[in-house]
């Protein structure tokens, strides 16, 4: 609990090199989109990149805020993207503070099957976009704001375990870098108590209405006291987590928190 969460695991890290070492010796004779796996002709990758214009014609609005320079995208993916506009929603905290939630996008086509990719299949060559979604809804957002911390909403053990890695964790990195800002791991989710280990399902339904209580600060988090804080997460459904995070960030004393998220479930 004292130590923060490293962000990948070693056997993870392993693989990754592994699977790079793998397309030196054997590349693959066509780039494959990384979402549908469909074949992309030669040549268009190259032409998006060179021809922003023609491009945009023929993607549409997809080429608003459009990840083809650092992924390999078929056109089809590209035109699944929905308007990047940025959703703002408020979500109120247990302390009577408001907590305003900015997203990048609705969590629906391309933007949903990414952040699928990207947390369940371990694409995390797909961070530096989410990042660069989510800092131009900060942007849009608060355009004078100078934020000088970024929580990440934290990963169970059991999942960095799973999956080898902290997606949002590397996202608040990464955005962290965007917008000039500290990321720093100040949260944890609390291990569950062995001695509870055989909960009912009521007990464990309580256990989730108290979310509040999931979610402790770490030493980290002395460090942001009396300033403003922003809380970083993937995907916002009913806004339970952020809330519960938002809680115990304002228990320690900053002075204030709000989050932002790539896509909004709504
Ligand atoms: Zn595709």
């Amino acid at each position: 609990m004292r130590n923060p969460q490293p962000l990948m695991t070693w056997t993870f890290r392993l693989r990754a090199i592994g699977r790079q070492a793998l397309d030196i010796v054997f590349p693959e004779p066509a780039a494959r989109c990384m979402l549908c796996q469909r074949r992309i002709p030669p040549g268009f990758l190259e032409a998006l990149r060179r021809d922003a214009p023609r491009a945009r014609r023929h993607a549409g609005r997809a080429m608003k805020g459009h990840p083809c320079n650092v992924l390999p995208l078929c056109l089809s993916c590209l035109q699944d993207t929905p308007p990047l506009a940025g959703i703002r929603r408020r979500i109120p905290t247990s302390s009577g503070h408001a907590l305003q939630v900015v997203a990048a996008a609705a969590n629906e086509g391309m933007v949903r099957r990414a952040i699928r990719q990207w947390k369940y299949d371990g694409a995390v060559e797909i961070t530096p976009w989410l990042a660069s979604l989510a800092a131009g809804a900060v942007r849009a957002a608060w355009p004078r704001a100078r934020i000088p911390w970024l929580v990440p909403v934290p990963t169970s053990v059991h999942k960095l375990r799973r999956r080898g890695f902290h997606p949002v964790g590397l996202l608040a990195r990464d955005l962290a870098s965007h917008l000039g800002a500290g990321s720093v791991a100040a949260l944890a989710i609390r291990p569950a108590d062995p001695a509870q280990s055989q909960v009912t399902r009521a007990a464990e339904q309580r256990r989730a209405a108290s979310a509040r209580d999931l979610y402790v600060p770490l030493p980290a988090a002395d460090r942001l006291r009396g300033q403003p804080v922003l809380l970083v997460d993937d995907v916002v459904t009913t806004g339970s987590t952020l809330r519960a995070c938002a809680d115990a960030l304002l228990r320690t004393g900053v002075s204030m928190v709000a989050a932002v998220v790539v896509a909004s479930e709504q």
